[in-house]
């Protein structure tokens, strides 16, 4: 049954000529919901309400500009799984490009309810008024399996997400953690273009998230209440090990002294710890996210941290190796989908398993005829 089958009777049932109001058929695929811009150059109106396609000029002018609603459509454009939107999307960041790298990248982690979204909502209007403008991204690694967005509540940083100087995108959602990580770097290449000059990129502190948001951040924040117990917290040394800063939220009433004692037994921890970035001591800090207390002193560690890398030389380093890695683990996931596609491979797979967890066939002797497969050979 087509849609015009399901039209009522009143309704005009010729497509709707000559009637100012008619069905819309619905789009195909996904739109990032952001309405255009009647009347600009970049997205004239339409006399049959199709959505205008964006030209490369569009996108890259639009970004240029830090006009709000085409960064948000050039974001979207960069996370769409689409084949031809992937190709314009990096026709789009190559010639972005130039205009990329300026910024300070923080990654921000830390369990869900010790306060992550509070304490950036107060970071990030302490530094706005400092003159930067701030991005805010998440990264997520339950929305590629659930949908969900730890962002993607709206009053979430209420008085943040109001400031023109800040622009908030929620996690994408869909796909394998490589192409939310994907994503969320090509998403800060193109806020740093658009003229955002802070990049706040917050995740839970669960799983392999920490890993991916450390690869590609310049400083990452560890955020945790006091009197919680590092076992609740699911803290694990191994993530303590990535922080450049340990940050004890909630320092204030009856807590501040609470908070006060953990401080200084992280302190005392870390000594016995490698420090995450080469040649500079890790250091526990506290915070009110509420009151604003001890957030300025966190933003001159940060800025702190970021003059004397740039001196030394690391920062600069570290933002190269990040590049190639990330490379490297776009190779791998290209690589291991092509394999497990390819129709040799897809034929022998279920026999190969078989034998394999059946004990009939070792694990090296199944690699190898998987490869063989790859190769074409017999
Ligand atoms: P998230 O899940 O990590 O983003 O945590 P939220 O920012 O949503 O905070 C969880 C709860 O802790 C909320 O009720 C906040 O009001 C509260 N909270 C956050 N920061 C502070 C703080 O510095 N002091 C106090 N007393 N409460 C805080």
């Amino acid at each position: 049954m087509s849609k015009k089958d399901k039209l009522p009777e009143w309704a005009p049932q010729n497509g709707g000529e000559g009637f100012a109001c008619r069905v819309m058929e619905g789009v195909e695929g996904g739109h990032d919901g952001i309405a255009f811009y009647a009347g600009t150059k970049s997205s004239p109106v339409s006399a049959n309400y199709e959505r205008p396609s964006l030209s490369v000029d569009d996108y890259v002018d639009g970004t240029l500009r830090g006009d709000i609603a085409m960064l948000g459509r050039t974001i979207t454009l960069v996370e769409s799984n689409s084949h031809a939107h992937m190709e314009l999307a990096q026709e789009v960041l190559g010639r972005l490009l130039p205009g990329t790298g300026n910024s300070m990248r923080i990654g921000i982690t830390g369990v869900p309810g010790g306060g992550k979204s509070t304490f950036i909502e107060a970071l990030g209007r302490h530094i706005i008024k400092q003159g930067h403008k701030v991005a805010v991204l998440a990264v997520d690694p339950s929305s590629s399996i659930t949908g969900g967005s730890i962002l993607g509540d709206k009053t979430r940083m209420e008085q943040l997400s109001r400031d023109i100087n800040c622009f908030i995108r929620p996690s994408p959602t869909g796909g394998t953690l490589g192409g939310v990580t994907r994503k969320s770097r090509e998403t800060i290449l193109v806020c740093e273009a658009a003229g955002y000059d802070v990049i706040l990129i917050e995740t839970v502190g669960v799983g392999q998230s920490e890993i991916t948001v450390r690869s590609m951040v310049d400083f990452f924040l560890l955020l945790m209440v006091a009197g919680a117990g590092d076992e609740l917290q699911g803290i694990k040394r191994g993530i303590t090990e990535l922080a450049d800063a340990l940050l004890i939220n909630k320092a204030d009433g009856d807590n501040k002294t609470f908070a006060k004692v953990a401080r200084n037994e992280y302190e005392r921890a870390l000594q016995y710890i490698q420090p995450a970035t080469k040649g500079r001591q890790t250091h526990a800090y506290t915070c009110s996210a509420v009151t604003g207390e001890g957030i300025d002193k966190i933003w001159s560690v940060i800025e702190d941290f970021r003059k004397k890398t740039t001196e030394s030389g690391v920062f600069e380093s570290r933002r190269r190796s990040q590049t190639w890695d990330w490379v490297h683990a776009m190779l791998n996931e290209h690589l291991r989908t092509l394999f497990l596609k390819n129709p040799g491979v897809v034929d022998v797979l279920p026999e190969i398993e078989k034998a394999v967890t059946n004990g009939t066939m070792p694990p090296t002797a199944a690699v190898n005829k998987l490869i063989s497969m790859f190769e074409g050979k017999k």
